[in-house]
């Protein structure tokens, strides 16, 4: 077992990754007959993604799926290690979990994801949650069936994770949440190694899909009929890099358009390997939808140097400058206020930066310190205090907010065409997102999730738009 070492890690950059097509094995077919599953997720949309899998292997060995945690036979928690808050979560429920094994001793409990490719982490499971069935790694998810077999007698915890590596393995069954909409991995892993942040050590090293992998995907959730596909990636930008193919997320991008799939979105570009190519194609076919999402994370060139992000401010004004180009672009942003050593100065920095790209929105957070990555050793000599860090990041929610709404407000009176999804949290009220991914809620039917409808824009928040049905 290692902790996350940045030295090491950096060395697999350039190991081969092996493609493995998954088979489900005969001796785990209908383990699950008669029994029922929870499967709780927190963090991002490649963990979303991640549960639809998790289900779909479930669901393949005769499990039905449970609404609700108290009664089902197996749990499983999908975590998310990005900040200390998500951390805390997981193991909150972790402590619930303990209750509910100890009234039935026959609960299977598996804990995965992020979290489960950490040695503190898993330690800690060993150590104090001994309740726990089997951990296993973002990269294992395929070994699930497996590992439910040999936890069938509930004996002792079984751990199956710490590869650094992994493998792209297609074929896994998928239970999607939604059949009008849909993730689509392109590229797991990330090799940037920002200073801060764990992905690089939980999802292992950049591996991209075969694009006639990722071009069958595609075409057989447009021919069900799906209307709206998501490319999924911590780097889609660097799709292709690792396969030496001489494709890249231009021509991928072309090429997922060109199936007529109505609606097709990427997430998370990453400014670095934002190429003009990649802007042409996006301006060529009005089915790639214009929201970008470009994480800056500071505005100040010493942090951004700090950071590890290998941009400068003024790199990022002149890609921002080209994608404002695009006709009728959102952007949104992820900015972390506090990284250690941020003085006032490099915050405005920050700020003025916000005010230069007026965003669309923005993900804001505090930085939190991660085990194991080069930041963590700075935050040891941190003298700013969570006070100062906590009215850092109001004062930017302030202004992010201001940017939002007025941009919300340009769209008063406007149409747009909208994807409804599903019932508002106000009564009779349903919601959807616009193209450029902007949250709308309007008075409507149950019929209309899942289909494209206009929207006439009557009033603006900062966070969501309220309309009207035009047809
Ligand atoms: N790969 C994407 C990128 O580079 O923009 C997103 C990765 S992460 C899931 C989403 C966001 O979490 C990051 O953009 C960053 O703003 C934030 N984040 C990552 N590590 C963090 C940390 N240690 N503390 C606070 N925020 C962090
Ligand atoms: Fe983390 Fe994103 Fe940087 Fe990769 S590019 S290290 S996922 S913040």
């Amino acid at each position: 077992m290692n902790l996350p070492n940045l030295v090491e890690a950096r060395k697999r950059t350039n190991s081969k990754v092996n493609k493995v097509n998954y088979k489900l094995d005969d001796n785990y077919l209908n383990i699950g007959n008669g029994k029922t599953y929870y499967v709780k997720t927190y963090g991002c949309q490649m963990n979303e993604h991640d549960t639809e899998n998790i289900e779909g292997l479930l669901d393949s060995i005769g499990f039905i799926k449970n609404s609700e945690m108290e009664n089902a036979d197996i749990v499983i928690l999908n975590t998310c290690s990005i900040r200390e808050n998500a951390h805390n979560k997981a193991f909150g429920m972790l402590g619930r979990l303990k209750h509910l094994k100890e009234e039935r001793p026959n609960l299977i409990i598996g804990v995965c994801g992020c979290m489960a490719q950490e040695e503190v982490v898993v330690n800690e499971i060993l150590a104090k949650y001994r309740h726990v069935n089997f951990v296993f790694g973002t990269h294992h998810l395929q070994d699930l069936p497996k590992l439910i077999y040999e936890n069938m007698d509930n004996s002792k915890t079984k751990i199956d994770v710490y590869s650094i590596e992994g493998d792209v393995v297609e074929g896994l069954p998928v239970k999607r949440a939604n059949s009008f909409k849909a993730y689509v991995n392109i590229i797991y892993g990330c090799d940037k190694f920002c200073t801060y942040c764990i992905v690089p050590y939980t999802r292992g090293k950049q591996r991209s899909r075969k694009m006639e992998d990722i071009l069958s995907e595609v075409n057989e959730l447009k021919n069900n009929g799906c209307v709206e596909v998501t490319l999924l990636g911590q780097n889609v930008n660097a799709y292709g890099k690792d396969l030496n193919l001489g494709y890249d997320l231009a021509d991928l991008l072309e090429n997922v358009a060109k199936t007529n799939v109505p609606r097709v979105r990427f997430i998370t570009s990453h400014p670095w390997d934002f190429t003009d190519h990649m802007i042409d194609v996006i301006r060529k076919y009005p089915n790639i939808m214009n929201y970008i999402h470009l994480p800056i994370q500071s505005g100040s060139n010493r942090i951004l140097k700090l950071m590890g992000r290998r941009y400068t401010r003024e790199d990022y004004k002149i890609l921002f400058n080209k994608l404002r180009e695009i006709p009728n672009v959102s952007i949104t942003t992820d900015i972390i206020v506090g990284f250690p050593g941020e003085t006032e100065k490099d915050f405005l920095d920050t700020l003025d930066i916000v005010n230069y790209c007026k965003y669309d929105g923005a993900f804001t957070f505090i930085y939190s310190p991660r085990v194991g990555t080069p930041a963590a050793k700075l935050y040891e000599n941190d003298k700013t205090t969570l006070e100062e860090k906590e009215h850092r990041l109001y004062r930017l929610n302030e202004l992010i907010n201001d940017y939002s709404l007025e941009s919300n407000k340009r769209m008063l009176n406007n149409i747009y065409p909208v994807l409804v999804e599903g019932k508002s949290n106000k009564d009779e009220m349903m919601f959807g997102y616009t193209e450029t991914n902007k949250l709308v809620n309007f008075k409507g039917s149950n019929n209309l999730v899942g289909k494209i409808v206009k929207i006439k824009i009557l009033d603006a928040k900062s966070f969501s738009l309220d309309g009207e049905l035009v047809e």
